[in-house]
Parts: C-alpha cells; structure tokens; sequence
C-alpha cells in the first residue's frame, strides 16, 4: 500500500513536470502600418474554408494562424452548396462560426460569419459576409441564396471570377450584372491566394465595387504561402474606425480598402499617398553643399512594409541614386552630390520617384516627390 502510493506521487510529479514543460508562448507577428486618413489599417482575410466544406482545417485553427500572422479580421466562409461538403459532416453550416468564435475572443480576432455560394458559371462563386444565418442561404437558384444573404445585411462579393475562364480572362455576365443592378454585388474578390486579376481591378474602378484580397485557404495558410521564407499571406487591409463588425462592414460598403499581396500594395491613391507619407519620415530635407561634398539625407520607414522606389526623372543639380528601398523599421541614407560647383545659393530640388510596389491602377504605379531644400556653398 505504502510503495503504490510512493509509487503514485511520483507518477503525479513526473507528469506534473511534464504539462509544465510544454506549456509554451505562441507568437504573433506585427505587420505595422500607420492610419490612414484618421483610420485605423486592419488586416483582414474574408475568404477561408474549414473541414466543413472542402477545406483541410478544424476552424479554431483558422484563428490561431489568423492571429500569428499579425492579422485582426478573419471570415470563416465554407462552400454552401452540396457538392462542396464532405458527407462525414453535420447539417449545420453555422457551426464552423461557433466552434471558433471562443478562442477569437480569447486572441482579439473579429470573426465574421460568413458563406461561399458555389454555384456552377456564371455567376460561379460568391461570398456572403456578416451573416447571421448561413443555413437559410442553402437554396437551389442563386438569386434566392444570394437574397436571403442580403436580407440578412450581408456584403456579398464575387470571388476568383477568373477561375474556369479560358486564359484567366474574368468575365462579366448577366447573371452578375442582375446582382450588380439589384445593388447585391458590392465588391469583387481582384486578389484569390496569389493571383492578381487586372480585369476585376478595372471593374472595380469603373462599376464603383470594393475591392477584395483573400487568401482562400483550404490548407494550413502556411502551405498555401510560403511563410517561412519571408513571403506573406494575401490579405484585405481594411480602413476602419476601430475593429468592430459595424466598423468593418462600414469600411467594405464605402470602398475603404487597400489589397496586400506579394509584396505590393493595390488601392485607390488617396490611400496609398497617405500610407506611404505616414509610413516614412525624412530627417533633413534641408542639406548644405560645400563645393561638391557628398551629402545624406535620412528617411526612416517606421511600417513593417518594404517600399521599393526608382527614379522617372533627373535633377539637373544632383546626383543622387536612382533606385531606392526603403526596407522596413530601417532608416537609409540617401547619398546627394551637386553635379556642378557652379550651382550656388538655396534651391529646391524634386527628385520624382515611381514607388513600385504601390500599384494604383492596374500596372500603373504611384509616384512620390522628394522634396529637399539645398543650400549650395563654396567649398
Ligand atoms: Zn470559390
Ligand atoms: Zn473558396
């Protein structure tokens, strides 16, 4: 009796010692931007499947992916119609939502409810979003499930409409000018995983929709994107009042948005132009010369984004270098030389950058004036 109770303490300290040991610290990276315009940027992802439809992942996962990888907003949006859904799975298309909305309040992700309408093309794919029942959009005839979306205040979008085209090339049918004429259409999916839609671009613009950037993940976001060697997830960044649903069903129905994907930034230019002057802060945009002598300006990029610049034009009075990156959380010096010692007294000087990777209408790209104040001096 006495040795099994020795015997059983000791079992209890093992394993003890052993959940101690694996309790571990998770870790989420930041992707810092500045406000925008008096908005704050959320990092938001409307387009991801659970094991509940085609998808490879039990739906807590979505959230916790979500929150490692810097993000504020997910949607959960499974395929509603049958023939998407694994038969090992319950009649219940709210319960992707329910099984992950505890641990979103634990990590401070919004959750949005939402569903994929799967029909054959046209009108393919769309999603509905802020949903409060994704059950009652299981019906037959699109304009029906797409309906009782709206009914429900839903924002509905067309998802990849490039996907089964030939060549890629999206396009534009009856059955989305019916949704978009009826004020159902809000906003077309220009990014799906990683693939850039220029023709979803140009109708967004024209047509007035919002445009979107999803993941629309079936693996692990980490299989899909390869994280783990420096490139980032797809995402949707969202100018919102605060991380609210209302604020960010705001933000989508005004067309506040900017699209996040290999690096580059896509958006309307009243956004980027302010993101990107938010993003950098130049120290001395007033340099003395002496005769030629080389001088620095220093710009530091306080986002966690990497601006990629190169010049259009030359200065008739500096030399300075024509390509630029502005790495991000690093400050870099700018090296200006006069061209001539000739060049005397204060003189203003524009160096006119094409930023490329702020793209603000399809393959065309923002530009950005340097502004610097120089006082040419004799040696
Ligand atoms: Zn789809
Ligand atoms: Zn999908």
């Amino acid at each position: 009796m006495k040795k099994s109770k020795m015997y059983l303490s000791g079992l209890f300290l093992i394993f003890s010692f052993v959940f101690i040991a694996n309790i571990q610290s998770q870790i989420r990276n930041e992707f810092n931007l500045p406000d925008v315009m008096g908005y704050k940027v959320l990092k938001c992802d409307f387009h991801l499947h659970t094991i509940y439809s085609d998808g490879e992942v039990w739906p807590p996962l979505r959230v916790e992916e979500a929150w490692r990888q810097g993000l504020d907003v997910i949607a959960l949006s499974d395929h509603i119609d049958e023939n998407y859904i694994r038969n090992i799975m319950p009649e219940n298309r709210n319960l992707p939502y329910t099984l992950a909305e505890p641990l979103a309040e634990k990590y401070g992700i919004t959750l949005i409810k939402g569903g994929e309408i799967s029909k054959a093309d046209p009108p393919g794919h769309l999603n509905a979003i802020f949903l409060t029942d994704v059950e009652s959009l299981n019906k037959k005839n699109y304009q029906d499930a797409v309906k009782a979306a709206v009914d429900q205040g839903a924002f509905v979008f067309w998802n990849h409409p490039g996907w089964k085209q030939p060549g890629f090339k999206s396009v534009w049918y009856l059955e989305q000018d019916t949704l978009y004429k009826k004020g159902w259409l809000k906003g077309i999916e220009v990014i799906n995983g990683i693939y850039y839609d220029p023709i979803a671009h140009q109708w967004c613009i024209d047509k007035g929709l919002t445009m979107l950037a999803d993941a629309d993940a079936h693996l692990p976001t980490a299989y899909e994107f390869n994280l783990d060697r420096g490139e980032h997830r797809t995402m949707t960044l969202v100018l919102a009042k605060d991380y609210t649903i209302e604020a960010v069903k705001d933000a989508l129905l005004n067309q506040r948005t900017i699209l996040y994907y290999q690096n580059i930034l896509i958006g309307e230019k009243k956004y980027l132009s302010p993101l990107f002057e938010n993003s950098i802060l130049i120290k001395n945009p007033n340099v003395t010369f002496k005769g030629r002598s080389t001088e620095y300006i220093f710009i530091t990029n306080n986002s966690s984004m990497d601006y990629e610049l190169e010049s259009i034009t030359d200065s008739d009075l500096l030399r300075f270098p024509t390509k630029l990156k502005l790495y991000a959380g690093t400050t870099t010096a700018l090296e200006v030389r006069p061209k001539s010692r000739e060049t005397t007294g204060e003189r203003q000087i524009t160096l006119v950058y094409k930023v490329k990777n702020l793209m603000i209408l399809p393959e065309q790209f923002m530009t950005y004036e340097l502004k610097i104040k120089g006082d040419f001096q004799p040696k």
